[in-house]
């Protein structure tokens, strides 16, 4: 049977009689068009989501584990088939989806096996006679909304923990990149999930955004994307009180102290940097350098760009296409102000000759804090470089802005590490590393960059409810 690429709906695959066509940001090329879901189909998704929490929060957390685990053996065996649609649908470079595909399973294993520790409290009482407890329950139905830039992982990491905890999922994945969602679907099914605990709609988003963040029946919203969308959604689940976790931007400073191994930093930096062409939301977006270090520093790093590989992601390169034309637009406006305002172009700062959606790896100094480039997430393959004097000057600098995602600082002085730790306004930390993902971070931000934390030792908190209970047992 050919597939349908649609909405799932309590185990069945619905077409509908609008289309929406998914193409390659490499050539803009139509990879499959997909059937979106209307509004009957978006309410009658959470109703069978309803139907399938009722059931599926009364199976065991044993038998919720054992399915997710299955979940987790599909997504590993299919590795390679769903790397190459990561790859066609982001334009992400081969590799980094493979390493995508491990990174957003082992999400499905961890909240598998977290599914099996949901533990809950008992006190002795300050008065006799009794006993004080907590019981979990799971939350009900979840809405969950998902961004282009991991296609899969931001998937993963909402629905396992949801699911594991007793929870039935509606996703919404961006119509940019849905493929990956909906084959995440098949193998939803085929590993056990029962009608109604997994349902996927597609399309509109604020159509779709606005029934989700105002149906009652949806008892949480849990969203990864951009501000703007992040506070729509929450004024919207305002009228229902609903239970949200954001995830929201990033404006990560890249800290060079002029006691660090230059050569390990630009090699983290370069990962921080280049990950997915700059388009993730803990990418380093400011780099600020030492003064008695930055002439070194900023020769080596021209050096690694002048090397870095622009091109199909299928074919090894290192930088991909930038996701649309709308972010194109941003980098180039962002490019633009800084020249406007006094910056120098280091290296790049133009379309690349490729053309399409391909951005030059841009390096740009005499950088001030008015610029976009300073204050905004830059979302591309773009380089701020900005020096600096002094620990404070630097801590000051880094926390002037609204986000507060990520940070990553290169020292040896175990000194600045907990000065910068305490005083960085940011949720995680790269100390002397580049790359900080796994499964065990509770992932998350500050300040404008969002609420709550997804994975980690605590990934199914959000998602249970804690109630009390006093028992006179006298
Ligand atoms: P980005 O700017 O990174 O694309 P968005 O916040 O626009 O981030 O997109 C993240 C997710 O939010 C996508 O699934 C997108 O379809 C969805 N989205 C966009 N606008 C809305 C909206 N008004 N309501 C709900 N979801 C939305």
């Amino acid at each position: 049977m050919k597939k349908i690429y649609g909405s799932l709906i309590h185990g069945k695959w619905i077409k509908g009689s609008n289309f929406l066509n998914v193409s390659n940001p490499f050539n803009n090329k139509t990879i499959t068009k997909i059937s979106t879901s209307n509004i009957t189909q978006t309410i009658e998704a959470i109703k069978s989501c309803q139907l399938g929490f009722k059931s599926w929060s009364k199976y065991s957390a044993k038998d919720r584990s054992e399915i997710l685990k299955n979940f987790y053996s599909l997504v590993k065996k299919h590795r390679t088939k769903i790397a190459e649609i990561i790859t066609l649908e982001s334009g992400k470079p081969i590799q980094e989806s493979i390493v995508e595909v491990d990174y957003g399973a082992s999400f499905i294993e961890w909240s598998a096996e977290q599914a099996l520790r949901i533990k809950s409290d008992i006190f002795e009482s300050p008065e006799s006679g009794k006993k004080l407890f907590t019981i979990r329950n799971p939350i009900g139905v979840v809405a969950a909304i998902t961004p282009w830039n991991f296609p899969l992982a931001m998937v993963t990491r909402k629905v396992s923990s949801a699911v594991a905890a007793g929870c039935a999922v509606i996703l919404k994945p961006s119509e940019l990149t849905p493929i990956t969602a909906l084959e995440l679907g098949f193998l939803s099914l085929e590993a056990g999930f029962p009608p109604g605990v997994f349902n996927i709609v597609n399309g509109e988003p604020k159509m779709i955004g606005k029934v989700l963040s105002t149906n009652p029946m949806i008892k949480k919203i849990t969203f990864t994307g951009s501000t703007e969308v992040g506070k729509l959604l929450m004024k919207n689940s305002s009228s229902t009180v609903k239970n949200i976790s954001l995830e929201l931007g990033g404006n990560a400073p890249f800290i060079v102290f002029s006691d660090a191994d230059l050569d390990a930093a630009l090699n983290g930096f370069m990962m921080a940097k280049f990950r997915n062409a700059g388009q993730t939301c803990i990418s380093a977006n400011r780099l600020f350098v030492h003064k008695s270090v930055s002439n070194i520093f900023t020769s080596k790093l021209l050096e690694r760009l002048k090397k870095l590989k622009v091109g199909d992601g299928m074919k090894g390169s290192d930088i991909g296409p930038l996701i649309s034309n709308e972010a194109l637009k941003k980098v180039i406006n962002h490019v633009s102000d800084a020249k406007k305002n006094g910056a120098k172009i280091l290296f790049g700062g133009n379309k690349h000759k490729l053309g399409g959606l391909f951005f030059e790896p841009t390096l740009i100094s005499n950088v001030k804090k008015k610029m976009k480039v300073f204050q905004k997430e830059n979302f591309g393959p773009i380089i701020p470089l900005i020096e600096f004097d002094s620990d404070d000057e630097v801590i000051n600098m880094s926390n002037e802005t609204n986000y507060g995602l990520a940070a990553y600082f290169y020292t040896k002085n175990s000194t600045t590490i907990w000065k910068n730790l305490n005083n960085l306004d940011y949720g995680m930390f790269g100390i002397n590393s580049g790359k900080i993902s796994t499964y065990l971070n509770p992932f998350g931000g500050l300040k404008e960059s969002g609420i709550g934390r997804e994975g980690s030792l605590q990934c199914l908190d959000p998602f249970l409810e804690t109630k009390f209970a006093l028992w006179n047992y006298d």
